[in-house]
């Protein structure tokens, strides 16, 4: 693979839409819940990770220089 290739492996299921707090207790289940209780942010599992996706996408090609990294559980 080519060094200027970036790999990116992005927690989007398990990643809040709202306020960007990593749930690393979700598992399988339908319904993101945020492990923030200030947020308490709830969103269909594929509709939050879609908002996310969709918002890390624009931020990347924004940001073409300073790729943001974000660690994949
Ligand atoms: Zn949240």
């Amino acid at each position: 693979m080519p060094m200027d290739t970036p790999v990116v492996r992005y927690a989007s299921s398990k990643t809040c839409s709202a306020c960007g707090t990593k749930n690393e207790q979700m598992a399988r289940e339908p319904v993101f819940w945020c492990a923030d209780e200030q947020c308490g942010h709830r969103h269909d599992r594929d509709e939050n990770a879609a908002v996310n996706l969709a918002r890390w996408t624009a931020l990347v090609e924004n940001q073409e220089e300073t790729l943001p990294l974000v660690a994949a559980a």
